[in-house]
């Protein structure tokens, strides 16, 4: 991608209207702009974050085997009835038709999967089945002050799962939490293993809590066995860890997936039932794991930065390389800038090519440090004097020069 093409514009200081962090380094370096409160456009560098975070998660849904459909936003209030959640669902976000119908915009989609799959699942041998979804979802928050963290519009995946047993369901609730394990190690973000079951670790429901000052959220952290549990729910219970019995420590945190078993409630809502091996009805069991993929990009830009910008990891990063041209009267410069260029894209690398001719290098190297991406690559009068390109890690201070003929090393193709 040529800088000179990208239409987006880098604001000089943090907008004023934003109160977290996120928000401030995402709309200022033009990964996001703000519609209202909690509502953001994902613009073109933001869009191939959120992209590749959304593409992670979804290779690893469907490694667990589970398979991705997408449901309807807009839901018929009929349903938010059959659950009795019409009236009782926090921040339900309702609307009316002139001509006359009631629809929720969906926070959820249990009111919309338990009648989907009631018409496919009639026998135990049409089990187990995972669905999941990744689709933009509404909240009707009263306070969104939070960028990404909280939206009033946001994305989301969730995966519903269904067994012939509660037994079946609990391993495959395993599998699933091995699949987010992996999913947060593949985006880089330390998200804790977090008990929110109220009592012991063992019982099957599970938050991922990402550490953070600005976090809503208050774990009981050990730090030994990275593990912790949920304050609110856990009472004094949580003081010592539940694996090693050490202190725990009280920390803030961000809430970036859960998963759970559901309750039989909704299969009974729907009459969700199978016939077993002896011909005899039961109710279907269910699991659901959710994770909220713009929420898990503003948690990464909450906890991955320093004073001068963003720091993306590698596999969520909008591009693996920007090349900054500084601007010279001698043309072999851009010439060179532009052969480094053609190879990375026939190489299929993700570049930011910063060809600008009326940008001052300081100006130049501000927005570079800014958006983040991993590795800048500067080509100009002084490094060509010595046939060669400077390197620099966002993640690291000092800057080395590459000799041009070494420089196609660090191409790599993009993920
Ligand atoms: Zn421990």
């Amino acid at each position: 991608m040529l800088q000179s093409k990208l239409f987006t514009k880098m604001e000089k200081t943090p907008p004023r209207d934003e109160e977290s962090l996120n928000a401030k380094l995402l709309v200022q370096a033009g990964f996001v702009q703000k519609l209202m409160a909690g509502v953001y456009t994902f613009l073109p560098l933001g869009l191939r974050v959120l992209n590749k975070i959304e593409n992670i998660v979804r290779e690893e849904m469907n490694n667990a085997g589970a398979i991705e459909m997408l449901m309807p936003g807009l839901q018929p209030k009929e349903n938010w009835e059959a659950t009795k959640r019409w009236d009782t669902f926090d921040a339900l976000l309702k609307t009316k038709s002139k001509f006359g119908g009631e629809y929720a915009m969906g926070p959820t989609h249990e009111e919309v999967v338990y009648p989907l799959l009631k018409k496919h699942l009639a026998s135990y041998r049409d089990f187990p089945v995972a669905v999941y979804q990744i689709q933009t979802k509404f909240r009707d928050e009263k306070r969104a002050k939070s960028g990404l963290l909280r939206g009033r519009e946001f994305r989301m995946k969730d995966c519903y799962s269904y067994h012939a047993s509660d037994e079946e369901r609990d391993k495959y609730y395993d599998v699933m939490k091995n699949s987010y394990m992996n999913i947060f190690k593949r985006l880089e973000l330390n998200a804790v293993p977090t008990n929110a079951g109220g009592g012991t670790f063992s019982e099957l429901s599970m938050e991922f809590q990402v550490l953070c000052a600005a976090g809503e959220d208050v774990i009981y952290l050990c730090e030994n066995c990275n593990v912790a549990v949920n304050k609110e729910l856990s009472g004094d219970l949580a003081a010592k860890c539940p694996k090693c019995k050490d202190l725990t420590n009280e920390k803030k945190s961000i809430e970036v997936g859960n998963i759970f078993p559901l309750k039989e409630t909704f299969a009974k809502n729907f009459n969700l039932v199978f016939k077993d091996n002896t011909g005899k009805e039961k109710l279907v069991s269910a699991g659901c794991y959710g994770l909220g993929t713009s929420r898990v990009m503003g948690a990464i830009a909450e906890v991955k930065n320093d004073d001068f910008g963003l720091i993306w990891p590698k596999s969520v990063a909008p591009y693996d390389i920007h090349l900054v041209y500084l601007k010279s009267n001698d043309r072999n410069v851009m010439a060179e800038a532009e052969k480094f260029y053609r190879k990375c894209l026939e190489a299929d690398a993700g570049i930011l090519f910063d060809d600008r001719d009326d940008v001052s290098a300081g100006s130049k190297f501000a927005e570079s440090d800014l958006i983040g991406i991993p590795l800048r690559v500067v080509i100009s009068d002084r490094t060509l004097e010595k046939e060669s390109a400077e390197i620099k890690k966002r993640n690291e201070k000092n800057a080395g020069l590459v000799k041009l003929d070494d420089l196609d090393s660090y191409i790599s193709k993009d993920s």
